[in-house]
C-alpha cells in the first residue's frame, strides 16, 4: 500500500513514522516549503502524545531537547495565584509532558523519517495543487506539474489545506475570534523552579509563559517561550496568517505593561526577545466527515483549533498513530479511513468547541469577572471544588485524564 502525505509538518512527519512503525513502508511526503524549516516558537506535547512518541522510540530525543514540564499555574492579571497543578510525571502520568521549540520537535521527527524511511521519501518544494480518485487509486498533482500516484492521500497540509477546500469549497477563511497573538522566545533566568508553565491575566489579555530548552537548563539559564494574547478593538483587521510575520516589540508590550510580578517581569521578557511574531487566533468549525474514500485529513487540516490547553500538535500526533493503526489492521483503505474518522473526528471536534469556551483556562476569566480589582482570599472568589472540576473536565474532553491514559492499551500494531 502506498501512502501519499501532503505536508511535512508535525502531523505529516508523525504519520510517516507511524506508518513505518506499523509495517507500512511505502510512504512519500510532499512538503511545499523549499526545505523542512525548523520554524516557530514553543509548543507543548502532552502526555497522551508523548506516549505515542515514546512508542516511536523518540523519548530520549525529546528529553534531550525539551523541558519536562512539572507544573501548570494560573495567575490573575495582578500576579495572584489562582490554581496550580502538577503536570507530566509529577501528575502521575506514565509519560512526561514536554515544552519544546516547535522547530526542535519538527527536527526530531524529520531526522527520524530520514533515518528510518530514507531522505528520498521527503520531497521538498512540492506544493499539492489538486488530486483525483479513480480505479482504486489516487493521483496527486503538484505546482511543478509533477504527479504522484498512490493508494491513499492524507492531507497534512495545515489550516489552509488544499484538500479540505476541495471537499468544502464554500468554507471560506478560518474563523478569527478577534485575538492577536504575539509570540517570541527570550533567554533569561529560570522562574518558579524552572519547569513551570504559567498563564496570567484572562481571555482577551493573557500571557502564556514557559521554558523550552534542556540545554539552557543544564547551563543554569532558561530559554523562555511566551505568547501574549490581546483582544483587538472591534473592527480591527485580522493580522496576517503568517507564522513568520515579525512586528515591533512595543506592540506586544503595551497591553502588558502592568504585568510586573514578583516571579516574572513580563515587559522585560518581551523586550528581550530575539524577534516578535504576530499571528491571529484562528480555528475552523468541525467538519461532518473526514471520510473521502481514499483521501482523508489529519492535524490542522482536519481540526484547526485555538491554541488553548496545548493540544494542536498533540492531537495531530494521535491522529497519525490511529490512522496508521487502522491502515495496518482494517481489510481495506476505505474501511481504515472510516474507522479513523469514527475514532478521531468526534473527540477532536469536542476539543475545538471546548477551546472556543476557553478550555481549562476558564478559571482565570471567572476570577477576573468576580474580582477584577484582586482578592484577599481566593476562596471568597472561587471554590477549590469549582477549580478542580474545570481542570478535570478539560482533561477528560482532550483525552488526557491520567487514569484513562495510563490504562488505555497501546496504539502500536507491533
Ligand atoms: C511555520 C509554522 C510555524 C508554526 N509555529 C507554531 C508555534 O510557534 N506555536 C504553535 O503552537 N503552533 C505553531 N504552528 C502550528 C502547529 O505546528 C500546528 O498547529 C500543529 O503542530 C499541527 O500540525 P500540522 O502538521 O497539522 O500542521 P502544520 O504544522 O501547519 O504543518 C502543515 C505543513 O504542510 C505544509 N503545506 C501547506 N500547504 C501545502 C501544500 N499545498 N502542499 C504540500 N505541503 C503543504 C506546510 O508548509 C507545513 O509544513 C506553526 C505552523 C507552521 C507551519
Amino acid at each position: 500500500m502506498k501512502c501519499i502525505i501532503a505536508g511535512g509538518g508535525i502531523g505529516g512527519m508523525a504519520l510517516a513514522l507511524s506508518l513505518h512503525d506499523a509495517g507500512l513502508r511505502e510512504v512519500e511526503i510532499h512538503e511545499s516549503a523549499p526545505s523542512v524549516n525548523e520554524l516557530g516558537v514553543g509548543i507543548n506535547v502532552l502526555p497522551h502524545a508523548v506516549r505515542e512518541l515514546t512508542e516511536l522510540d523518540l523519548l530520549d530525543a525529546l528529553a534531550e531537547s525539551g523541558i519536562p514540564t512539572a507544573e501548570l499555574a494560573y495567575y490573575s492579571k495582578r500576579g495572584q495565584r489562582i490554581w496550580s497543578e502538577p503536570r507530566g510525571l509529577a501528575a502521575g502520568y506514565r509519560w512526561p509532558q514536554f515544552s519544546i521549540h516547535r522547530g526542535a520537535l519538527l527536527g526530531i521527527l524529520h531526522r527520524a523519517v530520514m533515518q528510518r524511511l530514507g531522505a528520498e521519501r521527503v520531497h521538498i518544494g512540492h506544493r499539492l495543487t489538486g488530486f483525483g480518485q479513480e480505479n482504486g487509486s489516487v493521483l496527486a498533482h503538484f505546482a511543478d506539474e509533477s504527479r504522484d500516484e498512490g493508494d491513499i492521500l492524507v492531507a497534512c497540509d495545515g489550516i489552509h489545506s488544499v484538500v479540505r477546500r476541495a471537499f468544502h469549497p464554500g468554507e471560506g477563511p478560518p474563523h478569527w475570534n478577534g485575538i492577536t497573538m504575539w509570540r517570541g522566545v527570550t533567554e533569561g533566568r529560570p522562574f518558579l523552579g524552572g519547569r513551570t508553565m504559567i498563564m496570567a491575566g484572562h481571555f482577551g489579555r493573557r500571557m502564556v509563559v514557559y521554558p523550552i530548552s534542556r540545554r539552557h537548563e543544564d547551563e543554569g539559564r532558561a530559554l523562555i517561550n511566551w505568547v501574549a494574547e490581546f483582544r483587538n478593538a472591534p473592527g480591527q483587521p485580522m493580522p496576517r496568517q503568517d507564522w513568520e510575520h515579525a512586528v515591533r516589540v512595543e506592540e506586544a508590550i503595551e497591553p502588558f505593561a502592568s504585568f510586573v510580578f514578583e516571579f516574572l517581569d513580563v515587559p522585560a521578557l518581551i523586550r528581550g526577545a530575539r524577534a516578535v511574531y504576530q499571528y491571529p487566533m484562528v480555528d475552523r468549525d468541525p467538519l461532518p466527515s473526514w471520510n473521502f474514500g481514499r483521501v482523508t485529513l489529519l492535524g490542522d487540516a482536519a481540526h484547526p483549533m485555538f491554541p488553548v490547553g496545548s493540544n494542536g500538535a498533540s492531537q495531530a500526533i494521535i491522529d497519525a498513530r490511529v490512522l496508521a493503526r487502522e491502515l495496518a489492521l482494517q481489510p481495506s483503505i476505505e474501511a481504515a479511513v472510516s474507522a479513523y474518522d469514527a475514532a478521531r473526528r468526534p473527540p477532536t471536534s469536542a476539543i475545538v468547541w471546548a477551546n472556543r469556551q476557553v478550555g481549562p483556562e476558564r478559571c482565570m476569566d471567572i476570577v477576573e469577572e468576580r474580582a477584577p480589582a484582586g482578592f484577599a482570599t481566593l476562596d471568597e472568589v472561587i471554590s477549590r471544588q469549582e477549580l478542580e472540576e474545570i481542570s478535570r473536565a478539560y482533561k477528560r474532553t482532550a483525552g488526557f485524564d491520567p487514569e484513562v491514559l495510563n490504562r488505555r492499551p497501546s496504539l502500536s500494531v507491533r
